[in-house]
């Protein structure tokens, strides 16, 4: 969890421009978010992880707040910790896919699979806002490398 008066504005600026104010979690958009956006600490600073670029996620609250300190968990389906998702290493669409009617994300990976569960990336709210954003023709939103 971050506090955002702790990080340097230019410091938010570059995260926050990375990500396209997209939660890099569950592809959420800022600008129809009813929950203020955060700079999630990738790596914990209770684990040591650094406040800098690298280091920073930009994600919506809901995410941040169920991903806590933890950075791996149960892959539901074969009961093995695996690795949540890290979007400064790793490639969105390489763990999780969009359902049929691109309202659920789909963990498509252990990882992936792992992080849906643990961010609880399917939120009964997200769920009704990307139908919504869909019908819209606003979701889903172009995949960005956010990899460093
Ligand atoms: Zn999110």
């Amino acid at each position: 969890m971050s506090k955002t008066h702790n990080i340097p504005a230019n410091l938010r600026r570059i995260v926050r421009t990375r990500a396209r104010e997209i939660c890099e979690y569950c592809r959420s958009r800022e600008d129809h978010s009813t929950q203020s956006f955060c700079f999630e600490h990738i790596l914990p600073r209770i684990a040591g992880g650094k406040t800098n670029a690298e280091n920073l996620a930009y994600a919506w609250q809901g995410c941040n707040a169920h991903k806590a300190t933890r950075t791996e968990a149960a892959d539901y389906l074969t009961g093995k910790r695996a690795g949540l998702f890290n979007p400064r290493q790793m490639l969105w669409s390489d763990h999780f896919s969009w359902s049929e009617d691109f309202s659920e994300v789909v963990g498509i990976t252990p990882t992936g699979r792992a992080t849906v569960e643990t961010l609880k990336l399917n939120r009964r709210g997200l769920v009704n806002l990307r139908r919504v954003m869909y019908a819209m023709g606003k979701h889903p939103p172009l995949e960005v490398d956010n990899r460093e």
